[in-house]
């Protein structure tokens, strides 16, 4: 069971949460990741959160992790928690692929850094009360759903309807000016800043300078379906070694499931090489 700290901006019955206790990830939800492949993630990320966290920590007591909590948390809160979640399983250390986006270079490269570098990076101090004013406020998992299946077909459309919510319109935000959905979406970076993590870098080859933005739910969900192989292997090992049962296998946290499979192989590796 582990804990992180959240920022303090979701509210759940006018309450601020201020944590999660969760538990770590094992090989049933790696099971479940691949059956929920093609679904869309703020779903997956949904279902993962509401099932791994087992308390939300309020200034006014603990509440149980419920998939209508968890839509409460603001975008940046719910990131928090999916790269708490991905260290205590697969480790700190992130090594992404990224492709250049100039189409005549696509040049790939690799982003070395850490899940800690994006949860510790700026946090820009809370300055709500001065949007409540402006009347906006931060997005929340159920905003994103909302907007989800739009932003597969029009992402600038899903933008403009994340603003209207966040601002309180009752259209879609279509007639907003490009000043005033600026305005909003520069309010939304500095209520919300772990909403989106950003890395800035630059091309090897081509020397382009540019950002990617990592979405901690997708990221995740490809690493759990990509260690499916690793799972079966395990199992293998385990129950042939240690005559454990595969359920008793399957609900082994990652991390520990990870550290007896290096023993195994290394057994493995060992005994053929005599
Ligand atoms: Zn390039």
């Amino acid at each position: 069971m582990s804990d992180v700290s959240l920022s303090g901006r979701s509210r759940i019955g006018g309450k601020q949460v201020r944590g999660a206790e969760f538990r770590d990830l094992a090989g049933n939800d790696e099971l479940a990741a691949r059956a929920d492949a093609d679904g869309l993630t703020v779903e997956f990320a949904t279902r993962l959160l509401a099932s791994c966290i087992l308390t939300l920590r309020t200034d006014g007591g603990e509440l149980p992790a419920s998939s209508d909590h968890v839509r409460a948390l603001t975008a940046g809160d719910r990131e928090t928690v999916l790269l708490a979640l991905r260290r205590a399983a697969y480790g700190d250390r992130l090594d992404l692929l990224v492709t250049c986006p100039d189409v005549t270079c696509g040049a790939i490269m690799d982003a070395a850094l850490t899940v800690s570098d994006l949860l510790h990076g700026p946090i820009k101090s809370p300055t709500s009360r001065d949007f409540d004013g402006a009347g906006v406020r931060p997005v929340t998992g159920d905003d994103l759903h909302a907007v989800a299946a739009l932003a597969l077909d029009d992402p600038e459309a899903a933008v403009r309807r994340l603003a209207a919510r966040c601002t309180g319109r009752d259209d879609d935000g279509a007639t907003l000016t490009a000043d005033e959905l600026a305005a909003v979406e520069s309010a939304l970076e500095a209520l919300d800043p772990h909403a989106e993590h950003e890395l800035v870098l630059g091309c090897p080859e081509c020397d382009l300078a540019f950002t990617s933005s990592i979405d901690a739910g997708e990221l995740l969900r490809q690493e759990m379906t990509a260690s499916i192989t690793e799972l079966d292997v395990s199992v293998h090992l385990m129950a042939s070694t240690y005559h454990w049962c595969e359920r008793d296998i399957m609900a082994l946290p990652i991390i520990r499931r990870r550290r007896y499979l290096r023993v195994l192989t290394d057994a493995v590796a060992t005994s053929v090489s005599h």
